[in-house]
């Protein structure tokens, strides 16, 4: 097998997305062994993929805002608390299945629901303190994926 780009050079490594065969040159072009094509296919993915999510923080907290839900007697004026926490949820639970990786997998109907509650709260809870790193860091993510 030779080159995809060079064919009259032997390949001595192959794209790992579409196995084309590429030259000690290419193999070395990117980060990981990809050709071209499929480097700006991964490209245009993760793009695509880091502001979807951003887009979805930012409808999230619009939908909590706009919910005012933290609202009591006492304390009326709790837009931006609401947003955080229902963004926050996101958050938690991209924190959360990055680490751990666990799962009910047998249940009577009640557990489900407690399952999913505590899941609900504890993606939640962990989200009130990852939020402005998860976000940051899918901002981070989009930027390196644009300038790549
Ligand atoms: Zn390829
Ligand atoms: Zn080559």
């Amino acid at each position: 097998m030779n080159c995809i780009n060079h064919p009259t050079v032997a390949a001595v490594a192959q794209c790992a997305d579409c196995s084309k065969g590429l030259c000690p040159d290419c193999a070395n072009t990117y980060k990981l062994i990809l050709c071209t094509p499929c480097y700006n296919q991964r490209k245009k993915a993760d793009i695509i993929n880091n502001t979807y999510r951003l887009v979805l923080y930012i409808v999230l907290f619009i939908v909590g805002y706009r919910l005012n839900f933290m609202a009591s007697k006492g304390s009326p004026d709790t837009y931006i608390l609401s947003g955080y926490i229902i963004m926050a949820i996101l958050s938690g639970y991209v924190f959360v299945n990055n680490i751990i990786r666990w799962k009910m997998l047998v249940g009577t109907g009640v557990m489900w629901m407690i399952y999913y509650l505590f899941k609900l709260f504890l993606y939640a809870f962990v989200g009130f303190f990852t939020a402005p790193f998860t976000i940051g860091w899918t901002i981070f993510k989009l930027i390196r994926a644009i300038r790549k």
